[in-house]
């Protein structure tokens, strides 16, 4: 398997260059806040979002090495130019996102959509539910999640691991 990132091209993905893999996804961070940070500031730190942002990243890197590990061909959104295409959504801004549950986990950092055009990582998830266990992930239905795969670090209200919205 092949895979291209920052204008070089990688033949064999294992541990010793899957850190570059994910750098070259802009998995980070800046993306999940995108800014959202310094225009929100009053509400980032009432939320502590700068803790669950930290906790929520540290699991979706566990799940992206695997996933990546076995296989899956991950890419960046056209629309955010890195892996994750939702991240931490204000108040406000979760208010203006179109579909967004009311009470979205987005808005508390426990919540990450994942670039996922073909359903690709979603079909790698409902594969490895104990994996997902595991590391402390609940998975929207990907039939509720076409071009993305949301996971949340929180239980649902049915406490399923793979829940409807
Ligand atoms: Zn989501």
């Amino acid at each position: 398997m092949s895979f291209c990132f920052g204008g070089r091209h990688v033949t064999t993905i294992n541990h010793n260059n899957i850190a570059a893999v994910l750098r070259g996804l802009k998995f980070d961070l800046r993306a999940y806040l995108r800014g959202r940070d310094i225009e929100h500031r009053a509400e980032f730190e009432r939320m502590g979002i700068a803790n669950a942002a930290a906790d929520l990243l540290l699991k979706t890197e566990a799940l992206l090495t695997a996933a990546v590990l076995d296989g899956v061909a991950l890419e960046a959104s056209p629309t955010t130019r890195s892996v994750i295409s939702s991240g931490w959504r204000p108040a406000a801004v979760n208010a203006a996102t179109p579909g967004a549950a009311v009470y979205s986990r987005h808005m508390r950092a426990r919540a990450i959509d994942l670039y996922d055009p073909d359903g690709e990582l979603d079909d790698w998830c409902m594969d490895h539910l104990p994996e997902l266990e595991r590391i402390g992930f609940w998975l929207e239905h990907p039939s509720a999640t076409k071009g993305w795969c949301h996971l949340q670090d929180e239980p649902p209200r049915s406490g399923k691991r793979v829940f409807y919205p």
